[in-house]
Parts: structure tokens; C-alpha cells; sequence
């Protein structure tokens, strides 16, 4: 049985990110009652990033650090973040929608902004889950403490393989990159950082087919050449895995308009194929997932949150059920 919440909210915010503190901000600004649902602590992808670069305003910043500046700032302008996992977001008759979380609780409103980001996407290969937490990790800042003076590989090409792989120099003695191409996607300026230090090799055209180990932890990957087919082995004491997230939008029950990889398609509103759900961050479908465009993306969803309510209210005042 499932306990009503006899308070009803203008607007449920998803997630506790950059974008859901900034929605929770806005949201406190505009007078809305706003109640922000977060996991975990806020703060989201922050908290997995050590050095944030290319956050305008803040030439070099902890993740940690920021993330703690907008809890602040949110709660500072009356967010309240409460600590729950939802489990379902689902339109009701009336319009309004029921966010249901793991406590057991029933949050309305008629409006939601999802933000709840994405999960690490996994390799898939034999060893992988045996080895989770025992020498395979998906967060550099998290673990990377833990292999000082070991060798280490970092699988994927993209901006976070190749910007966690500088990182996690500072603890590993060597770091391989495996990548399954001959060219990296992540950004120049990245590249060249990583291929500049010494302690990284890449190594090309390769896949990981298997992650080995003992009962002590991973140490070997089972590789295998992208175009001859020929394995390999190589030792590590580690492996972290960066080769891109998943949106996390299975909390949404019912049809909602998303592209090829799963990212939700919003309007210039930030407005979902639903109307009243609204989706700002890594879970919306765009060119490029920065902390700038989680941001700003939660900022029009906030603002569009205000205008949509009003017109349900008008909506509500004629009856008419959306
Ligand atoms: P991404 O850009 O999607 O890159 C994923 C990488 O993993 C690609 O190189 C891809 O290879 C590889 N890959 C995917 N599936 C694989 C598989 N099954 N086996 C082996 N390799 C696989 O993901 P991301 O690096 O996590 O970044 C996600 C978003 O966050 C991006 O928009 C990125 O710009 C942003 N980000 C930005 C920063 C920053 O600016 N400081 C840091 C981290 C992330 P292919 O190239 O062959 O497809």
C-alpha cells in the first residue's frame, strides 16, 4: 500500500544534479512549491568528476565543491531536497502526475521536471560484474585512490575515457587506454593533455572480451584486435570503464518521444512528448552534456514550469482535464 502525500506540489523535481538544483533554484525564486527527489547526495555526476574546468566563472573547482556551492544555492532560495529513489512517474486521469519512490510515498503535481542523469553503460564481457568493486570501477574519483603505483586501463575514446585516464595518473604507475577505434571523440584539448603525459599509453583498435582475476581482483583483460581478430592479454590491476552513460528515463510509465540512444526529445521548452514533463540534463536528447547546458537547460524548464502552470490552472478553471 502506498502512503498519500496529502501535499500537493506546483512542480517534482527528478534528480539532485547540477540541472535539478538549478530547476530547485529557480523553481524557489518563482514562489513554486517544489520538492527535489535525489538518491543519493546531491550533487549527481559532480561528485564523480574531480577538477571541473569549464564551468564559466570558475577557472579550476572540486566537483565536490561546486556541488556543495549549488546545494547551498538551492536551499538557500527554498529548495527542499528530500532523499528517496523514484520509481515511477506516471500521468493520472486528472492530469497531474504521481512520482512514486521506493519509501513507499506518492508525490502529485502537475507539472515534473525529470533531471536524474544517466548510469555508467557496461562493457557487457564475462568478468565485468564479478569484478565490480573488485578492480572494476566506473568512477575515477571514487576509486582511483586505491591503485597507487599499479597499472591500470581505461576503456573508451570519448571525453571522460580520455579525461579520466589523465587523472587517474596520479595514482597508477602506467595507464593503457583501450579504445576500439584509431582515433579518439573525445575534444582536442583533452587528447592532447592525455597523450602528452607519459604515464598513458593507448592502446588502438582493441576490444576487452573478458575481465579476469582472482580473489584478490582483477589483473588481467582478455583484448582481441578489432579487424584481425587476434587476442591478447594485459596486466592490470585495475580497469576503469568510460564508454558513455544511459539516460535514466525507465522511471517515465507511458510513451514519451526519445532518440536513438534513449535521450528525451524536448521542445524549445524543455517540454517532453507529455505535457507537464519537462526533461534538463544528461537525460535530454542534444549535441553535447556539459554542466553549462545541464544548467541552462534547467533554467527554461524552471521558467516553463511557472507558464504551463498557469495555463493549467486556467485549464482546471474550465473544467477541461488535460
Ligand atoms: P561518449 O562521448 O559517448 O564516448 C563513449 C566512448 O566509449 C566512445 O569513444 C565509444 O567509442 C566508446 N564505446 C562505447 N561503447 C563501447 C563498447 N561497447 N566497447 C568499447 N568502447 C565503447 O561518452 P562519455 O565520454 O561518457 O561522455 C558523455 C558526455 O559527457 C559527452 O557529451 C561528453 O562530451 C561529456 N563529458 C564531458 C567532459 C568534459 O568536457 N570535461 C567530461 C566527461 C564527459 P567510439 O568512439 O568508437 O564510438
Amino acid at each position: 500500500m502506498r502512503e498519500s502525500v496529502t501535499n500537493a506540489y506546483d512542480v517534482i523535481i527528478v534528480g539532485a544534479g547540477p540541472a535539478g538544483l538549478c530547476a530547485a533554484m529557480y523553481a524557489g525564486r518563482g514562489m513554486l512549491k517544489a520538492v527535489t527527489i535525489e538518491r543519493g547526495a546531491p550533487g549527481g555526476e559532480l561528485l564523480n568528476t574531480d577538477l571541473i574546468e569549464d564551468y564559466i566563472g570558475f577557472a579550476s573547482i572540486k566537483g565536490w565543491d561546486l556541488a556543495q556551492k549549488m546545494s547551498e544555492h538551492a536551499t538557500k532560495f527554498g529548495a527542499d531536497i528530500v532523499t528517496d529513489t523514484v520509481e515511477r512517474i506516471r500521468k493520472a486521469d486528472d492530469g497531474w502526475f504521481d512520482v512514486e519512490t521506493a519509501r513507499g510515498k506518492v508525490y502529485r503535481a502537475p507539472a515534473v521536471i525529470l533531471t536524474a542523469g544517466g548510469t555508467p553503460v557496461k562493457l557487457g564481457v564475462p568478468g565485468e560484474q564479478e569484478y565490480a568493486g573488485k578492480g572494476v570501477s566506473y568512477c575515477a574519483v571514487c576509486d582511483g585512490a586505491f591503485f597507487k603505483g599499479e597499472l591500470l586501463a581505461v576503456v573508451g575514446g570519448g571525453d571522460a575515457a580520455v579525461e579520466e585516464a589523465d587523472y587517474l595518473t596520479r595514482y597508477a604507475s602506467k595507464v593503457y587506454i583501450v579504445h576500439r577505434r584509431d582515433r579518439f571523440r573525445a575534444s582536442k584539448i583533452l587528447q592532447e593533455r592525455a597523450l602528452a603525459n607519459p604515464k598513458i599509453d593507448v592502446i588502438w583498435n582493441k576490444r576487452v572480451i573478458e575481465i579476469k582475476g582472482t580473489e584478490k581482483g582483477t589483473d588481467q583483460l582478455v583484448l582481441e584486435d578489432t579487424a584481425t581478430r587476434a587476442r591478447s592479454t594485459l596486466k592490470v590491476g585495475g580497469v576503469f570503464i568510460f564508454i558513455g552513460f544511459k539516460p535514466n528515463t525507465s522511471v517515465v510509465d507511458g510513451h514519451v518521444k526519445h532518440d536513438a540512444a534513449g535521450y528525451l526529445i524536448t521542445d524549445d521548452r524543455m517540454m517532453t512528448s507529455i505535457p507537464g514533463l519537462f526533461a534538463a540534463g544528461d537525460v535530454r536528447s542534444q549535441l553535447t552534456r556539459q554542466i553549462t547546458t545541464a544548467v541552462g537547460d534547467a533554467t527554461t524548464a524552471a521558467i516553463a514550469v511557472e507558464k504551463y502552470l498557469a495555463t493549467v490552472k486556467e485549464r482546471e478553471k474550465a473544467g477541461v482535464v488535460s
